[in-house]
């Protein structure tokens, strides 16, 4: 092949300052691809790796020739900061492969954005600048992020381009990745480009960060009606950011990329400017357990519509475990029955039920391993009514569309006229299909409950609307009660944390 060659690295991971430590292994389990393996993935029909690397590739292969130069695209399910060690290694051979692909005339980094190490808080600012470090100042740089992203000043700094998603859940992973592919080739070509970017100090708890509706999706639309009228504008991002990661980076973060750094100053105020005005909105309002539980019961009576109860506090999706029990033990004590609640993650468990007979009774115990954090032992008489797996391809419409998605070992429990469906692998419940492959039939049931923070409105948009949704208050990892935290690294003041916060646009 010729054309331009482009390396393609990354590191995926929203780290939880709450969580624990995020392992080599938990990338391994996930993503861990070396060299050539990224583009035999990238190849295959449902990919098991970030999809915008998928949406690059295709993008710049659409576009005419060039020659990929694939060194390492690692991704773990969100969690704790990654052992410090455990990510030297991984960027010393990052740099070792850079170093042994000769020339390289562009690079594309496909990361999350919320990376930190057991000892150091910006993860993506080590990587970034190490990598243009090695590469030099003159050859392009574009990353593509989760709009929960904390970028420091110094990822910022060593980057030519930030492309963040627009969607949340998010689904437009490939377009993204499709745009970092047309910002390089112009790099490539000596187009003139400027990134401006600021912070401002809101940092938004999740559930308020969807782009359906609310205030962020007047945000995002917003910043997309200035890049259709301003024709030099190239690309606008707005990173929101991922409170949970505990930096001192923290922030709504605008970034603005296009040909007349004076317009895109303007533009990076613009919407700076309206986040703040609008800030009030970013406060999170949940449903109270006992409430939760009262509707649910209406709901099964059929005194009102379905229900689909999100468990935001115990999301996988944002660091948590996927195992607290404080939801199904409230159903349960409230009389409610008939309801579908997943996933609850717990290995061991799930483990067992290969085993036993389908349709027998026996006594299982959740969490076995005992009690830690929000995390809660609970033993009861349990009824086995499915296995399999938890080998699947995510459905459409979902986050995982597509994607090859391994749960682990899977089953239905009935335990107390519920059914509980355990996974062993760590993953927020955003499909349908981790429900419906053991069996359960989603049109009929009354109550689901999910532990996934917004994600699963996608896949489970074609059973439920937005008005049967129900995010509970119930204790969690992951819960949007930022007050509840002891963070030790955000800026301070910050809002809504800290109501006096304040900013003003810089003149
Ligand atoms: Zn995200």
């Amino acid at each position: 092949m010729t054309g331009p060659r482009v390396a393609l690295l990354g590191l995926h991971l929203e780290a939880n300052a709450f969580a624990p430590p995020t392992e080599r292994g938990d990338f391994e389990a996930l993503c861990a691809l070396d060299g050539a393996e990224i583009l035999d993935e990238a190849r295959k029909p449902n990919p098991a790796m970030p999809m915008e690397m998928v949406g690059f590739i295709r993008e710049m292969t659409a576009a005419g020739p060039w020659t990929p130069v694939p060194i390492r695209l690692w991704a773990a399910e969100p969690g704790g900061p990654v052992v410090h060690e455990d990510m030297e290694a991984w960027l010393t051979e990052v740099v070792k492969r850079i170093r042994q692909a000769g020339l390289i005339d562009a690079v594309y980094i496909s990361a999350h954005g919320a990376l930190t190490t057991t000892h150091h808080p910006d993860g993506d600012g080590m990587v970034w600048s190490t990598v243009r470090g090695f590469v030099g100042s003159r050859t392009p740089m574009v990353a593509t992020v989760d709009l929960h992203a904390n970028l420091s000043d110094i990822a910022i700094g060593a980057i030519d381009a930030v492309i963040g998603y627009r969607t949340n859940p998010h689904v437009d992973q490939r377009e993204r990745g499709a745009d970092a592919a047309r910002l390089i080739r112009s790099l490539l070509q000596k187009v003139e480009l400027h990134m401006l970017t600021a912070r401002i100090p809101l940092v938004a708890p999740t559930v308020t960060l969807l782009t359906e509706h609310g205030p962020f999706a007047d945000l995002v639309r917003a910043g997309q009606e200035v890049q259709r009228q301003q024709r030099s504008i190239a690309n606008v991002t707005i990173l929101p950011g991922f409170a949970f990661s505990d930096t001192p980076h923290n922030g709504l973060r605008v970034c603005v990329t296009g040909h007349s750094p004076e317009t895109a100053r303007m533009a990076v105020r613009q919407l700076c400017r309206m986040a703040w005005e609008t800030r009030e909105k970013f406060q999170a309002h949940l449903t109270s357990l006992e409430t939760t539980v009262s509707y649910a019961k209406q709901a099964m009576e059929g005194r009102r519509p379905p229900v689909l109860i999100a468990d935001v506090a115990d999301n996988p999706g944002g660091g948590a475990r996927g195992n607290t029990v404080w939801v199904l033990q409230a159903l349960i004590q409230g009389g409610v029955t008939g309801a579908v609640l997943g996933l609850h993650i717990d290995p061991k468990l799930a483990e067992e039920c290969q085993q036993r007979t389908l349709g027998k009774r026996f006594l299982a115990t959740l969490n076995r391993q005992g009690n830690s954090g929000f995390t809660r032992r609970f033993q009861t008489e349990a009824k086995l009514l499915a296995h399999f797996d938890g080998k699947l391809t995510g459905s459409s419409p979902g986050i995982f569309a597509g994607r090859s998605i391994d749960l682990g070992p899977c089953a239905a429990l009935e335990i107390d006229g519920n059914i509980v469906v355990v996974a062993s692998h760590r993953k927020q419940c955003a499909d349908p299909a981790f429900l419906t492959s053991l069996g359960i039939d989603l049109t009929a049931a009354r109550v689901v409950v999910v532990k996934s923070r917004g994600h699963f409105r996608a896949g489970f948009s074609p059973y439920f609307t937005a008005e049967q949704i129900i995010e509970v208050d119930a204790p969690g990892l992951t819960s949007p009660m930022l007050s509840r935290f002891d963070f030790v690294r955000l800026p301070r003041p910050v809002f809504p944390l800290d109501t006096e916060a304040n900013w003003t646009a810089p003149m």
